[in-house]
């Protein structure tokens, strides 16, 4: 019966098609400074999260190559079973010190680790509050946590402050779910105002710093955007961002790593990181550990982008243009690659309908000057094709 399978495919991706929501894998071979050649087409990226560059970092390579070698390839199994190679616990130890917690856990990526710590914590009877464009997968893990799950809106305190006054007594714990900078807005939670609210409510704050780790807090993160850390006892996030590698973590208490690392069944059920992998992220952690100014750079690259459009001043190295339909979106996208410039069209549903937008990231090796070229082009050719 593989025919209705097929049928049913055809039939679903027409229907993509005509909505303009086919998507594509199209190769991308990265190199240094942002460069990533492309259907023949050597263009200079504004849409990678590789936001120190620390992909392409000789000692982080080396490091990647040296521990290959030396302990293979693939881990094997589970990190619970014998996949629990000694750099994990290298990296772990780094992880904790940066985001100022007892230990961490790392999981196969940040997906993972969003499915596996919040079923690790709540359950049926348990109460989830999630900001409403939390990423994908810490709703994902919330659904799979069986706990009863709503949704605040975006950044609006008072809102989740009156679903906690008026919900919270009914379940027995709360776990309150954000991005600590929203990846597809670019903007920030207000990460103390949240711990507090928190506090108040005995509830479980989780912050998901995927684009905070690195970039903001002088590399620490959204925890540390005002200098102290916030009290935020659940700090996710992945390794696959500004670490410029693959993996996710979670750094908070030992009693709550322990249970983790006993509980969440991505991290039980899930080959451990190979070698290479960990320790490139080993590296590149000790680089953000070492080298504030170079943690500094995107933020500043991206401002220079909206001082030079007259838009609001960027508050992380993420920046959106809000176009409209996802035609004028992709339009856009076209017209820049056309010009060198590699930004991608960001459509439903990752975004909400009528806010497709391009969305640019800003890197440590970015030249000004090509901000300023990027700048004029789009000045001149993109805004004017805006609907919204
Ligand atoms: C990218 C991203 C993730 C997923 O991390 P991966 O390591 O790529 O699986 C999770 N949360 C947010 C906010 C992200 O942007």
């Amino acid at each position: 019966m593989t025919d209705s399978l097929d049928q049913f495919a055809t039939a679903k991706l027409a229907a993509l098609e005509a909505q303009n929501l086919r998507r594509k894998l199209i190769d991308t071979d990265r190199g240094p400074e942002g460069m990533a050649r492309r259907e023949g087409h050597d263009l200079l990226s504004f849409c990678c999260n590789d936001y120190l560059n620390l992909s392409q970092h000789p000692a982080v390579k080396r490091a990647a190559n040296d521990a290959t070698e030396k302990l293979g390839a693939g881990a094997g199994a589970s990190r619970l079973v014998t996949g629990n190679h000694s750099l994990f616990g290298r990296l772990e130890a780094r992880l904790a010190r940066l985001k100022g917690t007892e230990d961490a856990c790392v999981f196969g990526s940040g997906y993972l680790a969003n499915l596996g710590i919040i079923p690790a914590l709540v359950g049926a009877g348990d109460l989830i509050l999630a900001d409403a464009l939390s990423h994908a997968c810490l709703l994902a893990g919330g659904q799979l946590s069986r706990a009863t799950q709503i949704i605040f809106r975006h950044n609006e305190l008072a809102h989740a402050a009156e679903i906690l006054a008026n919900r919270r007594a009914e379940f027995r714990h709360c776990l309150i779910l954000t991005d600590g900078v929203f990846s597809m807005d670019g903007d920030l939670a207000p990460v103390t105002e949240l711990a507090a609210l928190a506090r108040r409510h005995d509830a479980w704050l989780m912050t998901d710093d995927a684009h905070g780790i690195g970039v903001v807090g002088g590399g620490r993160g959204s925890s540390f955007l005002e200098g102290e850390k916030a009290d935020v006892p659940l700090q996710m996030g992945t390794l696959s961002k500004a670490v410029g590698g693959y993996g996710g973590y979670l750094c908070a208490s030992r009693p709550v790593i322990e249970l983790v690392r006993s509980r969440a069944r991505t991290l039980v059920y899930s080959t451990g990181l190979p070698a290479g992998v960990v320790a490139a992220a080993d590296k590149a952690v000790e680089i953000i550990e070492t080298e504030p100014e170079r943690c500094a750079l995107p933020l500043a690259k991206a401002r220079r982008f909206t001082r030079g459009l007259n838009l609001p001043d960027a508050q992380s190295p993420i920046v959106p243009l809000i176009l409209g339909p996802a035609d004028v979106a992709l339009r856009a996208s076209e017209f820049l690659v056309a010009q060198g410039f590699l930004v991608t069209a960001i459509r439903p549903p990752t975004v909400p309908d009528g806010t497709a937008r391009l969305r640019f990231t800003f890197c440590a090796d970015h030249h000004d000057t090509d901000i300023d070229r990027l700048v004029a082009t789009v000045r001149q050719h993109v805004l004017p094709m805006r609907v919204v």
